[in-house]
């Protein structure tokens, strides 16, 4: 079997054009949607991310405003500037890059946005609602991986999903995103010990982990889907998940790229977080 590869482009693409319309529409009410992005530092990734962002807000027709701050930022500062945004009715969408400089408290700085504001969905107020079934923006990658598993048309309930990485900002929601989808969800991480026989009974594999070939064809179901988050580096610089890819498709049904998988469909929806928000 070759597996089916999920387009993350084209999905993000269609994501964006419907996007682009609802604002169209906003706008012609008298409202332009906001999102403001905050770097702190210099971080080349980091830089690249957020001029993604803009670039993306503003194909859609969003306002975007980029707030570059020093790296020797101080914590306060940072925070008068997310409480600065809280307040500007022009901005309804506020995103901190991440990660911070390591004097500041990331922790502090995603608590000190206003949850209706939180169009990343780290809040705690909206991994709470996430938690127990309420609205609230959810994180945009395990959101975006979500609607790349909808856009196959596969019902979850009773599915064995199977989330390899228990990070606040992917691990733990997508499996609660797919455990509200009525599947039978195991979350794994570095100190599982079994993971290659845990994946073997997977209808659904989510790798969330930041290692090359965390995920091998010999752990994969024939007909899985496949659903690869990471984003790593492979020994000649070329971007690459957590999935060997080649490998794996030849035993999965359905399988997403990277590049070209989740990466862009994380950028879709945190457009389509910031459009809600705005809507709120
Ligand atoms: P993270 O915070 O470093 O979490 C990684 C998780 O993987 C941890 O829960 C860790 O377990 C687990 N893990 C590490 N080694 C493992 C192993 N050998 N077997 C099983 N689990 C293992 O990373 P993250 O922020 O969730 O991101 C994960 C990956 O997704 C990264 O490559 C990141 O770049 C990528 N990412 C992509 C996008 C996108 O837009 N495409 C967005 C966000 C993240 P412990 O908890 O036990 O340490």
């Amino acid at each position: 079997m070759t597996a089916k590869l999920i387009d993350g482009n084209a999905l993000a693409a269609q994501i964006k054009l419907e996007v682009t319309q609802q604002v169209i529409a906003l706008k012609a009410k008298g409202m332009t949607p906001g999102l403001a992005v905050v770097l702190v530092g210099e971080d080349p990734a980091s830089q690249v991310y957020v001029s993604h962002k803009v670039k993306d807000s503003e194909q859609v027709g969003i306002y975007s405003v980029l707030e570059r701050m020093a790296a020797d930022t101080t914590e306060a500062t940072l925070l008068a500037k997310v409480e600065a945004l809280n307040n500007d009715p022009a901005i309804h969408g506020i995103l901190v890059q991440m990660p911070l400089p390591k004097h500041i408290d990331s922790q502090k700085v995603i608590s000190a946005i206003n949850p209706a504001k939180d169009v990343d969905g780290f809040h705690v107020a909206n991994a709470g609602a996430l938690a127990v079934g309420l609205p609230g923006f959810w994180p945009c990658t395990p959101y975006g991986a979500m609607k790349m598993i909808e856009s196959i048309g596969l019902n979850l309930r009773g599915k064995h999903a199977v989330v390899i990485g228990r990070s606040n900002i992917v691990g733990k929601p997508m499996a609660q995103m797919l455990l509200n989808q009525s599947a039978t969800v195991t979350i794994c991480h570095s100190a599982t010990v079994n993971l290659k026989e845990i994946c073997l009974t997977a209808d659904v594999i989510v790798a969330a982990v930041g290692k090359q070939n965390v995920v091998t064809a010999d752990m994969v179901k024939a007909g899985a889907v496949v659903i690869d988050v990471g984003m790593n580096r492979n020994a000649a610089g070329k971007l690459c998940g957590d999935v060997d890819f080649d490998a794996v498709r030849a035993v999965a049904g359905y399988i997403t790229p990277v590049p070209g998988g989740v990466g862009p469909m994380t950028r879709a929806l945190l457009l389509v977080n910031t459009l809600k928000a705005a809507c709120a």
